[in-house]
């Protein structure tokens, strides 16, 4: 089990392959690295479906950056930049990009930094709320393994403002998400941002839709039984600040 994105270098040189990569906006070639997904055993997921794996943390590897010109987006997005997006991250990232040079295995720092210059390039180019609530949950899950709370959950509220906007405006699914899995990461946020009651009617929304499986369902009982015990710790509270 590798912490942190930190393993055994045997292990990431076994895991971890190269693909071919020309950046759409300086056309430098070079090599993006993915993980074999057939190799990496599922461990366990959290309740924000925020999967765990046994050797190497695929989060890490699913941004692809241009070291030269600061282009970055995530590896499952396949559309390449517009003329006019292109015009716009020219400008904006490329004309003051400094370069980056990462190891030849990401720490959690450097994935840390390419997820939020893909956020960026988002940002930029005016993407769609549901791929910057994309970026954003999978930031706040690699703040989470290295244990910073505060920037998990401020990335978070961002995944969660965007999940909403998005779920309001835009269709499904976002990457691979659809609509009842969306309905209930808001759900999954809402309840870690504190907003119990938000998490409920967004629960009740998930259990009422027809496409919701009987998996997703055992997880909003899971969550709605959380989230009772935290209004239940939130009463008593009250009541203790009465006497
Ligand atoms: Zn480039």
């Amino acid at each position: 089990m590798c912490q942190q994105g930190i393993c055994n270098e045997e292990i990431l040189k076994e895991m971890i392959y190269e693909k071919e990569y020309e950046c759409p906006l300086c056309k430098t070639k070079f090599k993006q690295k993915a993980v074999k997904s057939s190799k990496n055993k599922l461990l366990d997921i959290d309740f924000d479906l925020n999967a765990r794996y046994e050797k190497v943390n695929p989060l890490y590897y699913e941004v692809v950056v241009c070291e030269v010109c600061g282009f970055a987006q995530l590896n499952k997005r396949s559309e390449m930049p517009t003329l006019a997006e292109a015009s716009l991250l020219k400008e904006k990232i490329a004309a003051n990009f400094l370069g980056r040079k990462y190891s030849t295995y990401y720490t959690a720092q450097e994935a840390i930094d390419r997820y939020k210059l893909a956020l960026l390039n988002a940002i930029v180019r005016n993407a769609t709320e549901g791929e910057k609530a994309y970026i954003a949950l999978k930031l706040a899950w690699v703040y989470r393994e290295i244990g910073d709370s505060e920037e998990e959950k401020r990335f978070l509220g961002e995944a969660l403002k965007s999940f909403l906007n998005a779920y309001q405006r835009e269709g499904f699914p976002i990457f691979e998400l659809q609509e009842e899995v969306v309905a209930y990461l808001i759900a999954a946020l809402s309840y870690q941002l504190e907003n119990y009651k938000q998490a409920i009617k967004w629960i009740q929304m998930v259990l009422k839709n027809p496409n919701t499986s009987p998996k997703l369902k055992d997880r909003c009982f899971s969550l709605k039984a959380m989230v009772s015990e935290k209004e239940k710790e939130l009463k008593q509270l009250e009541e203790q600040n009465k006497l």
